[in-house]
């Protein structure tokens, strides 16, 4: 995106908020405590240094109050939730202005690469913000109103974005600037002696006069997915080693990413996918017989040791959504979490549960507090010791390599994991066909970003071509996923429970993707994250060999698949037809309609609709069908089945004559 489109973009952002009634309103909106004037507590912290905003109209209080007010105070119980509004619509502005401001500096004042400006860029990381609003005594801290709750970094980092925000809004772009840069120019210039490993290195080495310092360099992977082995001497003796996707990085020897292991699995298209016993008794999931199936998984490929190392800070990422109870399949079953996470714990790990919930959804305490209790992990924390995260912090990771996408928004979780271990779900997916391994990943980015993608990927190929750039990038150490009882139908959300009794484990994310395609009846190749692995040389689907039990006695080929999906013993000539049909033609793909009568209003088809078709008014949602580009996102949010999919009669009429 040009400069030129990212400042259109803030300002089509910026009207949308206008739009969404910021001014004119009174302040204040609900009663004061005793004694505390707020609005000459704003226009005091306003006036003061690097704001230096003197003249603070009436009518732009109360965007500054908004900007400070925390969503626990909004919702705090002391006054009607809806008569006081949060500040989470300003900090999703903020974010983006502060990274713009910041980015359009970078690329003005230095002459860096891309892959340095990217570092730089991470002074706008939570725990950084926070710092910076309690270093330079910006008194956003205390200011802030919540209710009830610690003041963390997070709630210091979203009212200082969602106050640049307001910045924005009331002063335009160029004041927001010059706050920015005051705050912010010397924090960006100190980031690169403080990130310069090899720099800093060379000056110790130089300063105590050790001897003369040099790199080695091995290239330790194929050549279509180099690893860059680098080691360090100083004087002739070794110092130290590490390995990076990059010679660069290989020579920092510090990168976590880059020092994991290598998927040698994956490259040499040897198996990624193990099986153990199917579960049986309970619905499948007794705590025994979980734990000896994916005891025996991972043992099958090497155990535990294997992929992580005592004392690492592992991530372990469940599928979980926006929370549902086990029993309905939508979410990883907290049986199987808790037994990846013992053995974790077992093997000397510190272990952190986190995921982003589901597109549409606020990444907030708030949320993932519900969906943890919901899924069950609130009580698997508690069991197992691991902590469950709450830090709805992400930072913006660069992966210069990808084909599709050079850099991610991450949850901190991930990026301050030494390892992530992904706990999958086997589910059908009305848009992508299936979801397991590799599209797990996509929870790393924050709820409200996803739709985004979904926007920018409208076929489901090039959203598995960016869903493995995002694996890649992001090099998960072992999959794990749960199919004892999958989710089979109109999934991700709406689908039914399924038996199929099954573990799978492996390094490879569409190695193990492969097997359960096979496992349920479904053609590998459909699936668009196998597809690009496959394309890019990373998979060869055929060759996946599996250790442990035969999938063959493991098949469930009647496993019923999503309405949208359409391949099986698909010749050549119906894969070209349907491929044109699928990409172009809405006609044929299945369009969304509200039941009416199930839709209680709650909005989060709205939120989520990446090209703005959903409007809900009077409770009740309504899609505009020409702007509709069906992803399907409504139809995977709506927790109450009120978003059904259907063809037309030119729709079935194709679907019937294909098959
Ligand atoms: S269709 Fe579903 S997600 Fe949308 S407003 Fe209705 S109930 Fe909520
Ligand atoms: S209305 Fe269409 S474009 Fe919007 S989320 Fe639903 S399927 Fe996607």
């Amino acid at each position: 995106m040009s400069l030129h489109q990212a400042t259109m973009r803030l300002s089509t952002i910026r009207e949308r908020l206008r739009i969404g009634g910021l001014f004119g309103q009174k302040l204040p909106r609900h009663p004061e405590p005793a004694g505390r004037d707020r609005g000459a507590e704003l226009c005091a912290l306003l006036a003061a240094p690097p704001f230096g905003i003197t003249d603070l109209s009436d009518a732009a209080l109360p965007l500054y109050d908004r900007a400070l007010t925390h969503r626990s105070y909004a919702n705090g119980g002391e006054y009607p939730a809806a008569a006081v509004e949060d500040n989470e619509r300003l900090e999703f502005l903020g974010n983006y202005v502060l990274d713009f401001i910041i980015a359009d500096h970078l690329y003005d004042a230095y002459d860096l690469p891309p892959g340095e400006m990217n570092r730089r860029l991470q002074v706008t990381r939570n725990t950084k913000l926070a710092n910076i609003v309690l270093e330079q005594g910006l008194g956003i801290d205390s200011a802030i109103r919540r209710k009830g709750l610690a003041l963390t970094d997070s709630i210091i980092a979203d009212a200082f974005e969602a106050l640049i925000g307001a910045i924005f809004l009331d002063r335009g772009l160029d004041v927001a600037r010059e706050v920015v840069l005051a705050i912010f120019e010397d924090e960006i210039a100190e980031c690169d002696t403080r990130r310069n490993y090899r720099g800093r290195l060379q000056e110790y080495v130089a300063q105590q006069d050790l001897g003369n310092l040099a790199y080695d360099y091995r290239q330790t992977g194929p050549g279509n997915c180099p690893v860059w082995a680098a080691r360090v001497t100083v004087g002739g003796v070794p110092l130290g080693k590490g390995e990076a996707r990059t010679k660069q990085g290989g020579g920092d020897a510090r990168g976590k990413r880059g020092a994991r292991p290598p998927r040698g699995g994956v490259r040499c298209n040897r198996s990624g996918g193990t099986r153990p016993s199917p579960s049986s008794g309970a619905g499948g999931y007794g705590r025994d017989e979980v734990d000896a199936a994916v005891s025996r998984a991972i043992d099958l490929i090497g155990g535990m040791g294997r992929f992580v190392a005592p004392k690492e800070l592992v991530l372990l990422k469940p599928n979980l959504l926006q929370g549902q109870e086990p029993e309905r399949c939508v979410t990883t079953h907290p049986a199987v979490v808790a037994a990846v996470a013992r053995l974790l714990v077992g093997h000397g790990c510190q272990v952190v549960i986190g995921d982003s919930p589901g597109a549409g959804i606020v990444y907030n305490e708030t949320n993932l507090r519900r969906a943890y209790a919901r899924a069950g992990y609130t009580a698997v924390a508690e069991e197992t010791s691991v902590v469950l995260n709450y830090d709805t912090g992400y930072q913006t990771v660069s992966y210069p390599e990808g084909a599709v996408m050079k850099q991610f928004s991450i949850i901190t979780p991930a990026v301050a994991a030494d390892a992530i271990v992904v706990v999958s779900k086997a589910k059908t997916h009305m848009w992508t066909r299936m979801t397991g391994a590799a599209k797990n990943l996509f929870g790393l980015i924050p709820g409200l970003e996803k739709p985004v993608f979904h926007f920018r990927f409208q076929d489901e190929y090039a959203f598995g071509r960016m869903l493995v750039d995002l694996n890649e990038c992001m090099k998960p150490r072992l999959q794990v996923m749960d199919a004892v009882m999958a989710m089979e139908g109109d999934g991700p959300q709406a689908g039914s429970p399924r038996k199929v009794g099954v573990i799978l484990a492996g390094s490879d994310p569409a190695a193990v993707d492969t097997v359960l395609a096979q496992l349920i009846g479904m053609d590998p190749l459909e699936i668009g994250t196998i597809r690009s692995a496959a394309a890019r040389g990373l998979i060869d689907p055929a060759a996946v060999r599996t250790v442990g039990d035969d999938p063959a006695d493991l098949a469930v080929p009647d496993f019923k698949k999503p309405s949208t999906y359409t391949g099986g013993g698909a010749g050549p000539w119906r894969r070209v037809v349907l491929a044109v049909t699928q990409r172009f033609g809405k006609t044929y793909a299945p369009r969304p309609g509200v039941v009416g009568e199930a839709c209680i209003g709650c909005g989060k088809c709205e939120r989520i609709c990446p090209v703005h078709a959903v409007t809900v008014t009077e409770s009740r949602a309504t899609i505009d069908l020409s702007r509709c580009i069906r992803c399907y996102c409504c139809h995977e949010i709506c927790t109450e089945h009120a978003i059904a999919l259907s063809r037309g009669l030119t729709g079935r009429l194709l679907a019937r004559l294909l098959g």
